[in-house]
């Protein structure tokens, strides 16, 4: 049964998951949430294809989460008059704002804002990094460099500017436009790319207004730079190691997880390990040994989320990369070692909140106790969910909430099974027996068995959690 880790899978789609068999596929290999990128593909497709997800969602009984994922500034050189330019090392390029078609002495780069604060120097990296040049003179439209390695470059190749600030926002008209389409349609979550500073988390906030959650895309250095008052503005954050491995020193990128991993737990933020994690099966059935590593080790350290990228939106194998992420994930909790090593890292909270006692509390008896099947989180707008999913408990926790946008949201967070539940209650004892009539329903306990309940009574009053208590099922 696919849904029976506690660790989830988020694909993100494109031309190899877009038709309803292939998504249905991928759901029943063991996707949690979809990602659509925004990089790619236009307005109508990501529509036909949420739609699909939403009536799926139904067939199949399973709240999915939805992340729309903004481009962000990416920056790009132009066109070339040529298929590709071969830069040699040691040569000289040019870039500029000349929107003419470039050759082998130069592009267009049109970003003024990079020319405004570039110094010489500093280094441009094109292509994933392929490529580097040094900056030697810049002026306000134009810079000289000279190539220190060179390779192939051609149009509209991905720029990085790992040593320079710039003075641009995270949200640039483009991606205005994309999130007015994505609330349109009714997306869970909003992914924010190249995110410098807590401040760009806190401007798309307000242009959300309450309508999704934020997931804050680490892959800049200044975002390191930033990293805790980040974690802390943002709901979510994504260890988006494509682009970090590119602007940050490649070796670094293992440590920084690890970091950023444990942060997100201490700050109870969910936490997608994302990028390269099966990237031999965009060609092939079966993955390199190195990278069933790299899947096994983003789960021992506790994310919350593994994210595929090309390997279900282009790749020729999206169902096996799926099937082989759970196998993986499957056998990494299946170890002992896996629950010793959530334990022995949890901490008490340092918040210490009634709801951070509460919750923590919960999770002890889940380990005391004997006979205990699920930790039932009644939480409307979720952020007890997510408290209850940081301690790691050993049991899946059955999340109830009134909202359906909160519910699908829990979708991607950790040992979370989100329900929808619009009934409130005015006898403690209706709220028992709506428990275990889920806890039953979802076949999670059964007669004889216990449930552990969270919840703020009076239910659906947000920001309350005040009771924990433990229930018989007959
Ligand atoms: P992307 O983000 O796939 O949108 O570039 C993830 C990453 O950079 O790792
Ligand atoms: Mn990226």
């Amino acid at each position: 049964m696919p849904t029976d880790t506690h660790t989830k899978i988020l694909a993100t789609i494109g031309p190899s998951s877009a038709t309803r068999q292939q998504l249905s596929d991928l759901l029943d290999a063991g996707v949690d949430g979809f990602r659509v990128n925004f990089s790619h593909g236009t307005h109508e497709e990501h529509k036909q294809r949420i739609k699909i997800i939403r009536s799926l969602e139904k067939e199949k009984g399973r709240l999915i989460a939805i992340l729309a994922d903004l481009q962000g500034p990416k920056l790009r050189v132009g066109n070339f008059k040529e298929d590709k330019v071969l830069l040699k090392e040691g040569q000289k390029f040019v870039l500029d704002m000349n929107p003419k078609l470039g050759d082998e002495t130069r592009v267009c780069l049109p970003h003024k804002e990079i020319f405004e604060a570039i110094k010489p120097g500093e280094t441009l990296l094109v292509n994933d990094g392929y490529i580097a040049l040094r900056v030697d003179k810049c002026s306000k439209t134009s810079m000289e460099t000279t190539v220190t390695v060179g390779g192939y470059i051609s149009s509209h190749k991905g720029v990085n500017l790992p040593n320079t600030k710039l003075k641009i926002s995270a949200i640039t008209p483009k991606d205005r436009d994309d999130l007015k389409f994505a609330l349109k349609v009714g997306v869970d979550w909003v992914g924010l790319s190249f995110v410098q500073k807590a401040e760009d988390v806190r401007e798309l906030k307000k242009l959300i207004d309450g309508k999704a959650r934020v997931i804050a895309k680490l892959e800049k250095p200044s975002a390191i730079d930033d990293l805790e008052n980040i974690i802390n503005e943002a709901d979510a954050v994504m260890v988006a190691r494509g682009d970090l491995g590119v602007e940050c020193p490649i070796q670094t990128v293992p440590v920084l997880q690890k970091r950023i991993v444990k942060l997100c737990r201490q700050y109870a933020k969910p936490v997608i390990v994302a990028t390269q994690m099966l990237e031999s099966m965009i060609n092939n059935p079966t993955p390199t040994r190195a990278e069933v590593s790299d899947v096994a080790t983003a789960v021992y350290d506790g994310a919350d989320t593994v994210m595929l990228s090309a390997e279900t939106a282009a790749g020729k194998y999206p169902v096996n990369a799926v099937k082989m992420m759970h196998c993986i994930i499957k056998q990494v909790e299946d170890d002992p070692l896996f629950f010793e090593t959530m334990n022995s890292t949890r901490r008490i909270p340092c918040k210490a909140s009634e709801a951070d006692a509460i919750t923590f509390a919960a999770s002890e008896l889940a380990g005391v106790l004997k006979n205990v099947k699920a930790i039932v989180s009644y939480s409307s707008s979720g952020f007890t969910t997510f408290l209850t999913a940081r301690e790691r408990p050993s049991l899946p926790i059955l999340a109830l909430s009134p909202d359906i946008k909160v519910a699908r949201q829990m979708a991607l967070v950790w040992g979370v099974k989100p329900y929808l539940n619009k009934e409130s209650f005015k006898k403690f004892s209706n709220v028992e027996k709506c428990a275990v009539k889920y806890a039953k329903a979802t076949g999670l306990a059964s007669s004889g068995d216990h449930i552990i309940i969270t919840a703020g009574f009076p239910l659906n009053i947000k920001g309350r959690t005040n009771m924990l208590h433990t229930v018989y099922v007959e």
